[in-house]
């Protein structure tokens, strides 16, 4: 119970509690009148309003003019009867929820007229009651001119929103199709076609067995080597398809290392969490650009590579002792060290480069799975 109230409050903020004290208000203004005929007239003024915005808040097409005019009636009767302008707020949450342009601009216009006119017809008439509330009635006026433009702005501000998910979600689909029918390509390619050259190998050596011998052992030997050939291309197809995890990628690093007779300064703790597939996979694209960049322009002869994460991000450090021999324009010539930046860029991570003592290499992206996030689960 107290956590669908806490839910109502978080969606709609304070102003349920705004719209229960507009409804609630006018009857405060009604019995300050003194003949009991203005009271009545007063409280069915009220009921009839409420209801009929109800009412209007469910109609579309040209029944919108009719109740906005018979709301916008009211509302001024009551601001020069009562002297409550406070209905305007309502009229002005409607038209600001009117999704065509036209219908919105023409109703905007003709409630800030009428608003603005019996304002001004009650200020002349020196009501008491109406000038003692003088600021809120400003406060209503300014809300009258901009509450309509506000909610509408919002609205399609939603909507863009919206738009943009059902965009993204399109996108990560089309992805996933394209990933299949790359699939699908590659297996035709390369099993599909190899199966079919064994099939056939195999018949003409099952043909050729009697007949000529030695000819079927050369195919039979064709046929076990196209097997050995298309079992190795369906490894490397899986292995691309798996993506490089991290510390197969360390594994590779260090061979590199080694064979350029840099020092491996330390041995990290690998054990990721709470990071996608694919930011791992980019995560080891970057290692292996950095260490390949060690080896071919730093002159260094230790390099060190460590990893730490927080609640919120993942924090990849490759350090080496040589020297940097880039400018900074080489940044941005499309080489490696750009290739780097525009992938992290994608899963809003970072590249920081350190250039002295050596070059440093910082690499920042952010978690998947937030604590919040689980804590709420
Ligand atoms: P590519 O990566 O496309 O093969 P590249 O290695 O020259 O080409 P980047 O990886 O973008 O391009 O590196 C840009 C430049 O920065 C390099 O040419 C090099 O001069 C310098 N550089 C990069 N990393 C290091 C490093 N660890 N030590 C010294 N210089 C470096
Ligand atoms: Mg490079």
């Amino acid at each position: 119970m107290f956590k669908r109230y806490m839910n109502f409050q978080k969606n709609n903020g304070i102003s349920p509690y705004i719209w229960t004290i507009l409804c609630i208000l006018p009857f405060y203004f009604i019995f300050q009148s003194s003949s009991p005929i203005k009271i009545f007239v007063g409280v069915i003024l009220t009921v009839l309003f409420l209801i009929f915005f109800r009412i209007a808040l469910s109609v579309k097409g040209w029944p919108v003019y009719l109740w906005t005019f018979i709301l916008i009636g009211i509302s001024i009767t009551s601001t020069s009867l009562f002297s409550y302008v406070y209905f305007a707020f309502f009229l002005a949450y409607f038209i600001g929820n009117i999704k065509e342009r036209v219908t919105f601009l023409t109703l905007y216009f003709i409630h800030l007229i009428s608003t603005s006119a019996s304002i001004n017809f009650s200020i002349v008439q020196q009501d008491e009651l109406f000038l003692k509330q003088l600021p809120f009635v400003v406060i209503t006026w300014i809300g009258v001119i901009l509450l309509p433009f506000n909610i509408r702005n919002k609205k399609e501000m939603g909507q863009l929103e919206e738009k943009l998910e059902d965009a993204n979600k399109r996108i990560s689909e089309l992805i996933k199709l394209e990933e299949r029918q790359r699939i699908a390509r590659d297996l035709h390619d390369t099993l599909g076609q190899k199966l079919s050259l064994i099939g056939l190998k195999s018949d003409l050596a099952r043909k050729l067995i009697t007949k000529d011998p030695d000819q079927a052992r050369s195919e039979l030997k064709d046929v076990q080597q196209t097997a050995r050939t298309a079992l190795s291309e369906v490894r490397k197809m899986v292995s691309s398809m798996r993506g490089i995890r991290l510390k197969d990628e360390l594994v590779q690093v260090k061979k590199m290392l080694k064979a350029a007779q840099i020092t491996f300064d330390n041995e990290p703790d690998f054990t990721l969490k709470d990071v996608s597939l694919l930011i791992e996979n980019i995560l080891s694209m970057c290692l292996k650009e950095a260490v390949t960049n060690i080896v071919k322009h730093s002159g260094a002869t230790t390099c060190s590579v460590s990893i730490s994460q927080s609640w919120k991000e993942t924090v990849l450090t490759i350090k080496d002792n040589g020297v940097f021999k880039g400018k900074d324009e080489s940044l941005a010539k499309g080489h490696g060290l750009l290739g780097m930046k525009e992938r992290l860029e994608f899963i809003n991570g970072n590249l920081e480069l350190v250039t002295n003592e050596g070059t440093t290499l910082i690499i920042r992206v952010p978690n998947d799975v937030k604590p919040s996030d689980k804590e709420r689960e």
